[in-house]
């Protein structure tokens, strides 16, 4: 029958209706900001820089490598990379930012930007009732306001942190089985006499 279809519809939008009146479950309305719904291990907004350790300018991951910037689909990632190193979080010396900055008023949460990430160092938060009205600079936030660290990390995204941790062990423990491997070699390995000059027989060499 022809408009059976809207119909259907209408009577099921009815049923929603006078049933969220005595049914909680038909209720999909809630009281924001008093009441939020819960968020699921998959929930992104906006980027934020992991940090390991207790510091977060000495922890920081990125080494400003401006991959994210350069793949940033509408260009706001705004990064200077530093002249000089730091010590990482486990005394390496490393690149640093000396500027990022990420206008959110403009990022489109697409997650580009910690896909191509080669460090780990960028990852979605979870946080979006970011609002402001400050007009001049309000959402461009720097290095700091987007250190958040890697326990933090975990809280929100548990899994996928969980993953991230496990790489990185491996890879220290590879590295420092290599360093010992290095240095049992060097230990093992024979010691080349010093070669002694000839002397011409009763007196110096002319
Ligand atoms: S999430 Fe997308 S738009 Fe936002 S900063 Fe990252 S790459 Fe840019
Ligand atoms: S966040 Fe990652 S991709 Fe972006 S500059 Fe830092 S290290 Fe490079």
């Amino acid at each position: 029958m022809i408009g059976s279809g809207i119909l259907k519809g209408l009577a099921e939008t009815a049923r929603n209706f006078f049933g969220s009146y005595v049914s909680k479950d038909r209720l999909t309305t809630i009281q924001y900001p008093e009441e939020r719904v819960a968020q699921i291990e998959a929930t992104r907004d906006f980027p934020f820089l992991v940090y390991d350790g207790p510091d977060w300018h000495d922890g920081m991951r990125c080494v400003a490598c401006q991959i994210c910037e350069k793949e940033c689909p509408p260009k706001c990632i705004f990064i200077e990379k530093s002249k000089d190193k730091k010590p990482d979080a486990v005394g390496k010396p490393q690149a640093y930012p000396a500027v990022f900055n990420i206008d959110i008023s403009v990022c489109m949460s697409c997650q580009i930007c910690v896909e191509v990430c080669p460090f780990d160092a960028i990852k979605m938060d979870v946080k979006y009732d970011l609002s402001t009205d400050d007009r001049f600079g309000g959402l461009l936030l720097d290095k700091k306001q987007l250190s958040k660290s890697n326990q933090y990390y975990n809280a929100i995204h548990p899994t996928e942190a969980a993953a991230v941790d496990a790489h990185f062990a491996e890879e220290r423990a590879k590295a420092e089985a290599k360093a010992k491997a290095e240095a049992k070699a060097r230990a093992a390995a024979p010691v080349t006499p010093t070669p002694i000059l000839a002397q011409p027989v009763g007196g110096e060499a002319k």
